[in-house]
């Protein structure tokens, strides 16, 4: 599939140097904490800290991210670039709670790398086991990073042993820790024959670092005591023998992780990982078409809108939509191709995320999140180009696992309902489905947060409350076949049909006998439960 061989195509030097990647993680493993160090280290931000507190002040302005704070959960990716040394990084933010699996899903398709985190003392938790095997299925290079080494935590050898194990992926050590809880006291770099050690003073620097002729070099005697020093010999020595190398191409192909073991809010170990990502993570990736595959370096620019986002400026009824570059190099106040709608688009104030503030693009290049603010004519799934008809492949809609009925508590303001109700499902936050029957919506989500999430924007950004009620269906299916079958299925089943909101017909049911007897009776028709977005 990834072709990461010699014959791999020549990038413009401006393409080569970015690093487009995403982080994934159990919630409290340190993301968050990961992200502002990345920040920091990457000159992005003065200070620590400043991720949470531009969060806070964010938060009281809008009472829908108190949600997110109660819940601890963050419902809106966001994506950050900053340069690195050589390097540009793109980082894109994932939701991290497991009802967002969707969005998440959709994200992991913008970038060509992932950072998996885990906490030192829980190993590999379920939401990361989930994020893992969406990242598995598009062959994703992961980087793991293996937190809160200050604490006590597992056993290193068990660490490796359970992530090979349950996620089925070979382990590299990058580095080996040295002393672990009240005792820890660094790592040393595997691949660059270093000794890291942590400022437990000053958790916003990086501690020393001293490169050594191996692990035998005597100056390593000075800074780490005598039983440690054995201890890590041995396991060095046992880890080389029984744990395999770093191997790029296994790596690339996603068969081989390597792991580096830090302290997040210590500094500890991210600069190692920073290095790993510019020395090892790819340069932007091909990306699939239904017609053609997509290289980074072709000349001409397309993108692919991953993520629609409204109101991220309360005061402003806009929506951005989130545009993974694939290729060429893009400038402000382009005209582009606006496939599915057939029209061209003038791009002429396109935001780039930089860590600190959004600002307008001048130019930007394959490999780039860029934000295009819009009044709803981009969705999840649009492609843009210089004029070919790409479509690109592998950003799906999933079939809802819960439907409901939404009804206005003031029924004189159900064409607000309606308005709210659109909006939301051309994000992508929800599945809207029109009955064929009846008056009022059904909304399908994937968990059951989602409802809690929708009622309180509905009544934070349109004033309405709103009830969500059971409906007598459990599972939505899209149909595909033949026109003229098509229409005869749902004259025949008007009762179970409704339309979402790209007007597709869909089939609602709470029986999986219904779903069966459908695909018996009507061997033409196709029911799925997941819609590629165009
Ligand atoms: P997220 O939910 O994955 O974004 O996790 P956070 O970054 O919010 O971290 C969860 C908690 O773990 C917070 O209280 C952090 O201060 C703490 N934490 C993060 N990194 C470390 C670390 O390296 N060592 C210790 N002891 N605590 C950490």
């Amino acid at each position: 599939m990834r072709d990461h061989g010699s014959n791999a195509p020549v990038l413009p030097p401006e393409i080569a140097r970015r690093r487009t990647f995403a982080i994934i993680s159990h919630p409290d493993a340190g993301k968050t904490t990961l992200t502002e160090k990345l920040l920091l280290f990457g000159g992005a931000i003065q200070m620590a800290g400043q991720v949470r507190a531009k969060g806070e002040a964010r938060r009281t302005r809008s009472d829908f991210m108190k949600l997110e704070q109660e819940r601890g959960i963050s419902v809106s990716a966001s994506a950050m670039s900053f340069e690195y040394g050589k390097n540009w990084f793109n980082l894109v933010d994932t939701p991290g709670h497991e009802d967002f699996s969707e969005d998440t899903y959709r994200t992991l398709t913008a970038v060509d790398a992932a950072i998996m985190v885990i906490d030192g003392a829980k190993g590999v938790e379920s939401q990361t086991k989930k994020l893992f095997e969406v990242c598995r299925l598009r062959d994703l290079p992961i980087l793991t990073f293996c937190n809160k080494m200050d604490r006590e935590s597992r056993d290193t050898f068990e660490i490796i042993d359970e992530i090979q194990e349950s996620l089925a992926l070979d382990v590299a050590p990058a580095s080996w820790p040295i002393g672990m809880g009240r005792d820890f006291l660094g790592a040393y770099d595997l691949i660059h024959d270093r000794l890291e050690l942590m400022d437990r003073a000053d958790r916003n620097k990086r501690g020393q670092s001293i490169a050594l002729d191996g692990l035998d070099d005597p100056r390593i005697e000075a800074h780490v005591p005598t039983e440690l020093l054995g201890k890590l010999r041995e396991e060095v020595e046992m880890a080389r023998e029984l744990l395999p190398a770093f191997d790029k191409q296994s790596f690339l192909e996603g068969h081989m992780t390597p792991i580096w073991f830090g302290s997040a809010i210590n500094s500890f170990g991210v600069k190692e990982l920073m290095d790993g990502i510019a020395e090892n993570a790819p340069a932007p990736q091909p990306r699939l078409t239904a017609s053609r595959q997509v290289g980074a370096e072709e000349k001409r620019v397309t993108g692919f809108v991953f993520k629609v986002q409204a109101n991220m400026d309360p005061k402003h009824r806009d929506r951005v939509a989130f545009v993974r570059l694939c290729s060429g190099h893009f400038m402000r106040g382009m005209k582009l191709h606006h496939v599915r709608a057939g029209k061209p688009m003038a791009v002429s104030n396109p935001v780039l995320f930089l860590a600190s503030e959004r600002e307008i693009a001048e130019d930007a290049w394959a490999g780039d999140i860029i934000g295009i603010p819009n009044h709803g004519q981009l969705r999840i799934g649009d492609a843009l180009t210089e004029g070919e008809d790409l479509r690109f492949s592998g950003i799906p809609s999933f079939a809802p696992e819960l439907l409901q009925a939404v009804r206005a508590g003031d029924p004189m303001k159900a064409k607000h309902l309606d308005k709210a109700l659109t909006q939301f499902a051309e994000e992508g936050a929800a599945k809207l489905f029109k009955p064929a029957i009846g008056s009022g919506w059904i909304v399908g989500v994937v968990g059951s947060l989602q409802f809690d999430v929708l009622a309180s924007r509905i009544e934070i950004e349109y004033g309405l409350p709103v009830r969500f009620e059971q409906t007598q269906f459990t599972s939505a299916r899209w149909i595909s076949g033949p026109q003229d079958k098509i229409d005869a299925f749902v004259k025949a089943n008007r009762g179970h049909m409704a339309t979402d909101h790209d007007g597709d017909p869909v089939y609602m049911t709470r029986l999986q006998w219904d779903i069966d007897r459908v695909e018996r009776d009507w061997p033409e028709l196709r029911l799925s439960a997941t819609k590629e977005t165009h």
